[in-house]
């Protein structure tokens, strides 16, 4: 069954009605008909069953048949900090990352960051990463939509996080083992910050920075990756250590 978003409040009427681009895929891109099933998202948790009941280019009319909340969340809550990279891996790491679990992405403006995001184009940045993220959520079977947030730069970065749980800064020059790092950390923190660099990677004076205030700094392996390479790996063990990809 194909997946559509259906707007939270929209979802609790009597007959909910889908607009907009969900419409239009609903009815041009995909020809659904009435009486087809389909599922329906609405971004903040619960998964409907719902049947077509009239179908307009710009205006699908549903009637719900069942509520559920699939286990698709991670309980750990993921925010991963991106070091800014070029708009391509960025784009491919939102994607990739909202099917490994993540709750939350923060782009970050380091030292090294080589595009600096230009502010005019910031909103629109944002709101494509929206988008691909909803895309990976229909795609992937989740429920809720990762929270993209505005570009920070390193120093709002790190003030940004003080609520989190465990703090953990991914460089290439740690010598330290993972499962050793790993082996310090509760064993179910909640809310976890993992910070990747840019392909530059991260200055002295960040990683500095970022210990002093309560990261711990944690190695891949021996070997140097590609800073979206890491992204992916980090998201995964993090699942994986401490989340449902066990
Ligand atoms: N400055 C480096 C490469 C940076 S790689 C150089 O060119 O030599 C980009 C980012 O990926 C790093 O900042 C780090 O966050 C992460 N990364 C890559 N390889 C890693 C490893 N082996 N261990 C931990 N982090 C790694």
């Amino acid at each position: 069954m194909k997946r559509f978003f259906i707007e939270p409040s929209e979802a609790e009427k009597e007959s909910p009605v889908i607009t907009g681009p969900e419409a239009h895929h609903i009815a041009s891109v995909f020809r659904l008909k009435p009486r087809d099933h389909i599922l329906l998202i609405d971004g903040t948790g619960a998964e409907y069953e719902a049947e077509i009941v009239m179908c307009a280019k710009n205006r699908v009319q549903v009637a719900i048949l069942r509520k559920s909340a699939p286990a698709t969340e991670s309980a750990i809550k993921i925010t991963v900090g991106q070091g800014y990279l070029k708009d391509k891996k960025m784009d491919m790491l939102v994607r990739h990352l909202t099917e490994i679990g993540i709750a939350r992405w923060m782009p970050v403006v380091t030292e090294f960051s080589v595009p600096t995001p230009d502010r005019k184009k910031t909103d629109a940045r944002r709101e494509r990463w929206t988008q691909i993220a909803r895309e990976a959520v229909k795609q992937c079977g989740r429920t809720r939509v990762p929270e993209i947030m505005p570009p920070l730069c390193f120093s709002e970065a790190l003030e940004t996080l003080k609520d989190m749980d465990e703090k953990i800064i991914f460089n290439e020059k740690e010598t330290v083992s993972l499962s050793k790092t790993f082996a310090g950390i509760a064993s179910n923190p909640l809310n976890i910050f993992v910070f990747l660099g840019p392909e530059g990677g991260f200055s002295e004076q960040e990683v500095t920075a970022a210990k002093a205030g309560g990261f711990i700094s944690a190695s891949l392996g021996p070997r140097i990756l590609r800073a979206e390479t890491a992204s992916l790996a980090a998201g995964t063990l993090i699942q994986h250590l401490f989340g449902d990809m066990r």
